[in-house]
């Protein structure tokens, strides 16, 4: 369970983790069961997981959005944040990764709050968007493939409501933002964290917990 980015030596991160995380047990089970899958490492730790069930409760949310499900440990994170008639629209491109997801989404008691969209999340949102569901939303995590991350942006500001909020995952790139881009995903995240800091629509946070979280709220 590395930090990645934050210079967190091991002791203190574990220290972090031992004074803030309360895991239900299907979160363990599932952090477990995700150990032995290709990309492991695409989880979110567990400590980014309290915070956005921190986040999911101060804002009172419902209506969630979640883009890049992998094996679902963020989505669980949210899912048990969220009152019982939440709900998670969960979009992902993969079903063998959610699949992994589903038995401990179950044993936690929120499968039905877990809506799946297998399918390019560019092509749900603007299904959602074209359905009239714009300003319905209250809370977003985005954390699927860096170059499609302002296109998701961009829909997810649409369908939240004034106050509502955008988590985007990865905006530090294990620190590499910071240095001349070498590939299209370095670029990409360059170009938007840019963007997001001169943003008149939103108000910004840039949070470096993991691989760093901006926090993003509609105004
Ligand atoms: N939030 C997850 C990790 C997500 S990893 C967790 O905490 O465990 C990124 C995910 O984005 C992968 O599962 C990948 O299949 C998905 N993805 C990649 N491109 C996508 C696209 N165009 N639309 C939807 N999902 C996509
Ligand atoms: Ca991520």
């Amino acid at each position: 369970m590395p930090s990645r980015f934050l210079p967190l030596d091991e002791t203190l991160f574990r220290y972090v983790l031992d004074h803030s995380v309360r895991e239900h047990p299907a979160q363990v089970a599932l952090r477990e069961a995700t150990q032995d899958q290709p990309h492991a490492g695409m989880q979110i730790s567990p400590d980014q997981g309290q915070l956005m069930a921190l986040l999911v409760r101060l804002l009172g949310a419902r209506r969630t959005i979640e883009i890049g499900v992998y094996t679902g440990y963020s989505a669980l994170c949210v899912a048990l944040a969220l009152p019982e008639d939440g709900r998670v629209l969960a979009c992902d491109i993969n079903e063998d990764y959610v699949r992994v997801g589903r038995p401990h989404w179950q044993a936690a008691g929120v499968a039905h709050k877990i809506q799946v969209q297998i399918g390019p999340a560019l092509k749900t949102l603007d299904a959602r968007l074209d359905a009239g569901e714009a300003g319905q939303y209250d809370f977003a995590f985005i954390d699927a493939d860096k170059t499609g991350y302002d296109g998701y942006y961009e829909r997810c500001l649409r369908l939240l409501r004034p106050g509502g909020l955008v988590a985007i995952d990865n905006v530090l790139w294990s620190g590499s933002v910071a240095r001349p881009a070498q590939d299209a995903d370095t670029a990409a995240l360059q170009a938007l964290n840019d963007k997001l800091h001169a943003d008149a629509r939103i108000d910004i946070a840039m949070v470096a917990i993991s691989d760093g979280i901006t926090l993003a709220r509609k105004r």
